[in-house]
């Protein structure tokens, strides 16, 4: 058992990437069944049970519905919930079977018009799922860690609020509305662009997140990337001293350069930042597809365009491991308030 346990605790330490390659890997033959309940049952309460609640450990059966789903009970809060309690799948009426459906048009960047379609649903629903979906994956995305060589920089996308205005009666224009979202009023890199630090390592592992209005900050570098770039990697930038702080306090190895230089050599090895430099490009033209991204939902876009740019994303052992963790995680957010977040996730 401690084999197991071994297993369990270095699974813990891999990025969301990692383990999605972990599981196309290993797991070819897994698929997720009809039988969804007994899925979830196996992986989220079967071992180390947890109440959905507390997290408490004192979790046991506790009879059944009457449509024959297994109902649990926690001795800790003395709360009870089934095994779809708190996931994605939870409070919806369609079945787990059009769920499925949705995320392979989203794996397949289909609008919301043909997803709604291909789906029946609204499109309404379909752009709430989409953020559900996201929102989860989000949590997973948190755990990346980026070790070996690392190339960072910071884009920028111009602050959006769109979708702020029809459902909320206490929502106020920070500014005046532009016509068009391209038109930002002040040149350059104003208060009214978003600042994305981003960095990506040689194994394609990519990590980015809205930081910050404006021009990028060493505090703003460090909140970010602090947790997520492994001590005593190599960090490739090019020559902002917002990264100084940050690669002094991992210990990194820091190798700064020219914005029109391709190369630095040290130590017989090449370093560039073409790999940051491609990821930005990528993220930039997809974003674009979509005609202006609310501020608020930002952060999400960029987590679909990792997702999209996995190498291993068209294969069907890849599909269901991704389902297997989407429909395992415990969501944050439900339905309604999929637009209640804050207009501006970024500090000013
Ligand atoms: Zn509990």
């Amino acid at each position: 058992m401690s084999e197991l346990k071994d297993v369990i605790t270095s699974y813990n330490s891999l990025s969301f990437s990692d383990r999605i390659v972990f599981y196309t890997t290993i797991s070819n033959d897994i698929t997720i069944s009809d039988d969804t309940q007994s899925f979830l049952i196996e992986t989220r309460f079967e071992g180390e049970g947890y109440c959905i609640y507390c997290e408490g450990k004192h979790v046991v059966k506790n009879g059944k519905r009457k449509d024959g789903i297994q109902r649990f009970l926690c001795r800790d809060c003395h709360r009870s919930f089934i095994a779809s309690s708190d996931s994605i799948t939870s409070r919806t009426r369609k079945s787990i079977s059009v769920w499925a459906a949705y995320l392979k048009c989203m794996l397949d960047q289909k609008t919301l018009k043909q997803s709604s379609e291909e789906c029946r649903i609204s499109v309404s629903t379909a752009f709430t799922w989409r953020h559900k979906i996201l929102d989860t994956l989000s949590e997973l995305t948190e755990k990346t860690y980026l070790t070996g060589v690392v190339e960072a920089d910071e884009t920028f996308f111009n602050v959006s609020f769109k979708g702020n205005h029809k459902r909320s009666h206490d929502f106020s224009m920070p500014r005046m509305a532009h016509k068009r979202g391209n038109d930002v009023h002040a040149k350059g890199l104003s208060a009214e662009k978003v600042c994305v630090p981003c960095a990506v390592n040689d194994s394609g592992i990519s990590y980015a997140k809205p930081g910050k209005l404006g021009k990028i900050s060493s505090d703003c570098i460090t909140d970010i990337f602090e947790e997520k770039i492994a001590p005593h990697a190599v960090l490739c930038t090019d020559k902002e001293r917002a990264y100084l702080n940050l690669a002094g306090l991992n210990e990194l190895h820091l190798i700064q350069m020219d914005a029109d230089c391709r190369t630095i050599s040290k130590e017989g090895k090449n370093y560039g930042i073409q790999r940051i430099n491609a990821y930005h490009n990528r993220l930039k033209h997809f974003i674009r597809g979509f005609h202006g991204v609310s501020t608020k939902y930002l952060g999400n876009y960029i987590i679909w365009n990792d997702l999209l740019s996995g190498n291993h994303r068209n294969t069907e052992s890849f599909f269901s491991q991704l389902w297997g963790q989407i429909l395992c995680a415990r969501i944050t957010r439900y339905g309604q308030d999929i637009p209640r977040r804050p207009s501006l996730p970024v500090a000013a």
